[in-house]
């Protein structure tokens, strides 16, 4: 098992429409247990494919958003070529983050309840129903499939607010590695004597 490198807006992995799986064989499953290991130690609620740079419909929601800290130890919900069948007309807006956003928080407009079809890592279908975060975590990975992030839900301002922030984010993380790299550098010569 390997962590992935989340790929960063505005990678345009993250704007691709993802192709459905048709092969469930053993990469798909080595695929998936790279990605759980990436979701956790991202700390994140869920991860799509594409947003490791996979175009594959394939998503992964951790049990925790559908039945908060008791699900803890539960296996990761694998979701494979996902359909909405149903979604409340009831919506809840709530905070919401991305790991293709790092520290950045938007507040976003989300059915309360929806209800999926999808196929397992068997390639066995089986529905599945979230409500509220679970609604919420399952809706933002659909997106992703789709090539829809979470800027796109929000009004223009909020977009530009939530840019700046992820912009300068990013500017502080490549600003770090280079801080890295040159010390790395340093330690690497060879000293004289
Ligand atoms: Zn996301």
């Amino acid at each position: 098992m390997a962590v992935l490198e989340v790929l960063p807006y505005p990678n345009e992995s993250l704007r691709r429409k993802a192709r459905p799986v048709t092969e469930f064989d053993a990469s798909l499953a080595r695929l998936v247990a790279d990605m759980e290991e990436t979701m956790n130690a991202e700390d994140g609620v869920g991860l799509a494919a594409t947003q490791v740079g996979v175009d594959l419909q394939l998503l992964l929601v951790h049990p925790y958003a559908f039945k908060g800290d008791e699900a803890r130890d539960e296996p990761v919900v694998v979701v494979i070529n996902p359909e909405i069948v149903w979604q409340s007309d009831e919506t809840i807006t709530a905070e919401e983050g991305c790991l293709s956003f790092p520290d950045v928080f938007i507040h976003v407009a989300r059915p309360s309840k929806v209800r999926l079809r999808a196929l397992n890592l068997k390639a066995e279908p089986f529905e599945i129903e979230g409500e509220g975060l679970g609604a919420r975590a399952l809706l933002h990975e659909v997106d992703h499939l789709r090539g829809v992030v979470m800027i796109d839900h929000v009004s223009f301002l909020q977009r530009q607010r939530a840019l700046k922030k992820h912009q300068k984010h990013q500017a502080d993380l490549a600003a770090e590695a280079r801080r890295k790299a040159a010390k790395a550098n340093k330690a690497k010569v060879p000293t004289a004597g």
